[in-house]
């Protein structure tokens, strides 16, 4: 019996077992794969303390800092994914895809999300050349040119207002005829002089050689095509959150994130918590992933010193 089970190994996930090994909470940390979802980035510029960091070099120093730590208190089991969360009659249990399971008294979910990809012609080889999914990550690199947002919902409309500080022109396509995004930020955004918002508008491929030099767009009510000449695509169509092992178990909300307590990340459930992009953090960052991890493992100790 652990005393913690925690789930993936991201910065949240890494950032409780470092802590969990500190205070001596006997825990097993299972995870894919170490890192996260930014460490397909090229440069990493705003992890606190680091001026500059590539992904996969964040991936190496996370799990670099909790093998220096975990000692015999924290297991780690790499490269397996959970399959399926319990109730059990002293806590929880958890089972893998390798059918391995583990039991423990208390259970920090942080197996984060994943963006919901452009199901397009050229979205995928165009990936991180042109077609991206964070930017607050790549933005700057799109810095004097003309680029697309794909999404009328406020994280399009957040996401066009950032790029209207440095971007040249930005376009915004959606595919219904009014926004859903909160009225007050789309008229803000819309008032910027390189602004322009396409509705009834979805994108149809996107076409460049080495980088993105264009996206074909349709309108869904004429039928008609056009190309426009961009060269970057922000799309910001939604998140997945990585919970289906949780559903039944714990409150999820409509998308499917967990549902926490922001000011100690415990969810509706008493022995489970939950961090970072799995849950509904109204933002997603490496720095808010590891601290509200770092939250949770702060109550997960109170809470085990009180049960033990
Ligand atoms: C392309 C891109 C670039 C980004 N760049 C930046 C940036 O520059 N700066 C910044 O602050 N933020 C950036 N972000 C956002 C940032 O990556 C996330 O906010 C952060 O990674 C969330 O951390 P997390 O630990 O909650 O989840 P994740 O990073 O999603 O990590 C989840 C971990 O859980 C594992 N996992 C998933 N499901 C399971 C399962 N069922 N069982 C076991 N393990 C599982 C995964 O393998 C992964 O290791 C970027 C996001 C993207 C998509």
């Amino acid at each position: 019996m652990h005393d913690l089970i925690i789930i993936g190994g991201g910065p949240a996930g890494v950032a409780a077992g470092v802590y969990a090994a500190r205070k001596r909470l006997k825990s097993v940390l299972v995870t894919e794969e170490f890192g996260g979802q930014s460490t397909v980035s090229e440069g990493i510029e705003n992890w606190i303390g680091t001026v500059r960091i590539a992904g996969p070099e964040l991936a190496h120093s996370l799990k670099a800092h909790l093998e220096a730590y975990k000692g015999d208190v924290v297991e780690v089991v790499e490269g397996d994914r959970v399959e399926k969360l319990e109730k059990a009659a002293d806590g929880f249990s958890v089972s893998t895809r390798d059918g391995k399971s583990f039991a423990g008294r208390a259970v920090l979910i942080a197996s984060g999300a994943g963006r919901k990809k452009l199901a397009i012609p050229g979205a995928d080889t165009f990936e991180n050349k042109g077609v991206t999914y964070c930017a607050s990550c790549d933005g700057p690199l799109f810095s004097g040119q003309d680029v697309v947002v794909v999404g009328g919902g406020n994280a399009g409309f957040e996401t066009a207002a950032q790029l209207l500080a440095y971007c040249k022109s930005v376009t915004l396509i959606h595919r219904r005829d009014s926004f859903k995004a909160d009225a007050i930020t789309v008229e803000k955004v819309l008032a910027h002089p390189n602004m322009t918002a396409l509705t009834n508008t979805e994108p149809v491929e996107v076409k460049g050689d080495k980088f993105v030099s264009g996206l074909v767009v349709k309108n869904i009510e004429t039928g008609e095509t056009r190309e426009l000449a961009i060269t970057g695509v922000f799309a910001e169509i939604g998140v997945i959150p990585n919970t289906d092992y949780a559903r039944g178990v714990v409150d999820l909300d409509t998308v499917g994130r967990v549902v926490t307590n922001p000011r100690n990340q415990t969810t509706s459930v008493e022995g489970i918590w939950a961090a970072g992009d799995a849950t509904d953090e109204l933002y997603h960052q490496n720095n808010i992933a590891a601290g509200d991890a770092v939250k949770a493992l702060e109550d997960i100790y109170q809470w085990t010193m009180r049960n033990r």
